[in-house]
């Protein structure tokens, strides 16, 4: 930490008299809250970095070093434009770490924090007055925004609610009218991608002696993490987060809308452009983002497609986690059971180590596990990288350990397909998901993976499950050309999709959106249903051993 607390030191000003905010790992913008309102020379940040929140959970290491690298940025940044900066470093939870500063410096202002989880670690120090919450001015949109566009028991349903930001807000609106004369282009951006127009090459960016000295932290005390460490692709400072955003405005906004649901082991990333870090991290804020792609002279299919996915589907998520508690208290007044601790994914089936968290108090709990579909299953070792034999998810896994980072359709269709098809438990998979993403927050994770990916909460805010076979990923990729398996012939993909239909069928019938398919399912012939089981149970052992699929051990 030499090089960090040095550049802090030559930065310091007097911290006599200040105000004092608490800055969480991912509230790091001047753009928003007292940083953006208040003199700098009268005001105070305090920020922490604890091995405990850390070690909480396997974090890929990417996620460590980017978060890392801006906090300790964002502090030498901010400490640059004279305010003065607490640096708080221990092993223990946020409350435990805060609340001797706050005696000695006053009560702290923070801005409510995104992740529930953080929430639950501060509230004794709410409660004890050492910290006043204040509203977050990164979200777009508000609560009663949300309660409004459901107002009379209307079902959670994104769209609804875009609909209604789009008319409240006026984005993308001329005389009370959408631009390009609709709302939405979804049913236009459906277009697999086979190689033109070329996909963009990310930018790479030249690591500091901050970022250094960050990697050899997470090298030497926190080593047993998974993932690599990549320090080229890390955006760290204010510049670098500036550098992205042009890079993804020039080379990914024209196309981003018709190649939205491709995916191509050519292209990791395709036309998505790669914010969603720094955007949850708030080194990105996303009003800025949106009033900047409204502003663009783009094709509308790309530009809405675009903003939907930001001032829907972002706003929409958080929203709902919310309203929810995190999915422990449902709408109807049901309660969800939650993990007294952490899950971790499956690393220790997968590593054959335990992974050791710090003691935490009960009301940090591991979160809730709601499971409609009964589904408990294990993940199995193919998420952590043993090679699987289906060439769709050995190569979005391997790179994801690679970088972190897969766009939404390998999240949605590859990876919560395959673990929703094998019947893996929600919390389980979504543990998984935490880890391994350097974009996973509780407050977006939960929702994306516990409801839209596996269906864990039923049709609470979304409309059926999102499964597929072989068909739609070989349609949708190039996967399937380097795969053992064939996608019209022998691709397990698509038989374990008619066994999870069958297992199924009790709890989905009567959901108008998956009714055609269980129409085909009632007339599958009885013997290809008994192969699909057999398939299933091959699949679900195979891999559970942390071995390969093979053609000719298909049953
Ligand atoms: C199973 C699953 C898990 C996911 N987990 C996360 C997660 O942990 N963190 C996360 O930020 N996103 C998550 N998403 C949403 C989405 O996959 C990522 O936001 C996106 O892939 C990030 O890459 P990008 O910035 O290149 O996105 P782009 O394709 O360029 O999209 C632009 C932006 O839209 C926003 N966005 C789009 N869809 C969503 C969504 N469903 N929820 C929230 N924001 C959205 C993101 O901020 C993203 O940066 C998940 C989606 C699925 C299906
Ligand atoms: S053939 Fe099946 S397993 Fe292989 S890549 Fe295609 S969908 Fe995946």
């Amino acid at each position: 930490m030499k090089v960090f607390r040095r550049e802090l030191e030559d930065r310091s000003t007097d911290p006599a008299g200040r105000r004092w905010i608490f800055v969480p790992y991912d509230q790091l913008s001047d753009g928003i809250g007292p940083l953006a309102h208040e003199d700098p020379s009268e005001l105070g940040i305090v920020v922490v970095e604890s091995r405990w929140k850390a070690r909480r959970r396997p974090y890929h290491r990417q996620k460590l070093a980017l978060l890392l690298s801006n906090l300790r940025r964002f502090a030498l940044e901010q400490a640059e434009r004279g305010v003065a900066v607490r640096h708080v470093v221990g092993d223990a939870p946020y409350s435990k770490l805060l609340e001797g500063v706050a005696r000695e410096l006053g009560p702290l202002r923070v801005m409510r924090p995104a992740e529930r989880e953080l929430r639950a670690d501060l509230e004794p120090l709410v409660s004890k007055g050492l910290l006043e919450e204040i509203p977050h001015e990164g979200w777009l949109t508000t609560h009663e925004q949300f309660e409004a566009a459901f107002a009379g028991g209307k079902r959670w349903r994104m769209d609804a609610f875009y609909r209604q930001v789009r008319r409240d807000t006026g984005i993308l609106m001329k005389n009370g009218k959408p631009v390009g004369g609709k709302l939405s282009f979804d049913t236009e951006n459906r277009k697999p991608w086979k190689g033109e127009p070329a996909a963009p090459k990310p930018p790479r960016f030249q690591p500091d002696e901050i970022v250094e000295e960050v990697v050899q932290l997470l090298e030497s005390d926190l080593a047993d993490h998974p993932g690599r460490i990549d320090p080229s692709a890390l955006p760290t400072t204010k510049k670098d987060a500036e550098r992205l955003w042009r890079w993804s405005k020039r080379n990914c906004m024209e196309h981003f809308g018709p190649y939205e649901d491709a995916m191509s082991s050519r292209s990791r990333t395709l036309f998505h452009t790669q914010i969603s870090a720094l955007m949850n991290l708030h080194r990105l804020l996303p009003a800025r983002i949106v009033a900047d792609v409204a502003a663009m002279d783009l094709p509308i299919a790309s530009q809405e497609g675009f903003i939907r996915q930001v001032l829907g589907w972002r706003e929409f998520m958080h929203h709902v986690h919310e309203a929810t508690d995190g999915f422990r208290q449902l709408p109807d007044g049901t309660e969800i059971a939650v993990a007294k601790t952490p899950g971790d994914g499956g690393f220790a089936r997968w590593s054959g180590k335990r992974w050791r968290t710090g003691r935490a108090p009960a009301r940090i709990d591991g979160g809730a596990r709601p499971s409609v579909l009964d589904a408990d299953a294990e993940l199995p070792p193919a998420f952590w990288g043993a090679t699987s034999g289906l060439a769709c998810l050995d190569g979005v896994v391997e790179d994801v350990w690679e970088t972190g980072y897969g766009h939404h359709i390998t999240r949605l269709m590859i990876l919560s397909n395959l673990g929703t098809l094998l019947g893996v438990s929600p919390r389980e998979l979504t543990d998984w998901f935490w880890v391994a993403y350097t974009d996973a927050y509780d407050w977006v994770v939960e929702p994306n993976v516990l409801g839209m990916g596996t269906f864990g909460l039923g049709d609470l805010f979304t409309t059926k499950p999102y499964v597929s076979g072989a068909a739609y990923i070989d349609k949708m990729s190039d996967y399937c050309g380097a795969c053992r398996f064939s996608p019209k012939r022998d691709c397990p993909v698509t038989s374990l999709y008619w066994d999870f239909l069958a297992r199924n069928e009790p709890a989905l019938r009567g959901n108008p959106r998956i009714a055609m398919p269980l129409r085909s399912l009632a007339k599958r012939a009885p013997e290809r249903r008994a192969q699909d089981r057999d398939v299933h149970a091959w699949v679900r052992d195979t891999l559970a051993k942390g071995e390969a699929l093979k053609p000719e051990d298909r049953p």
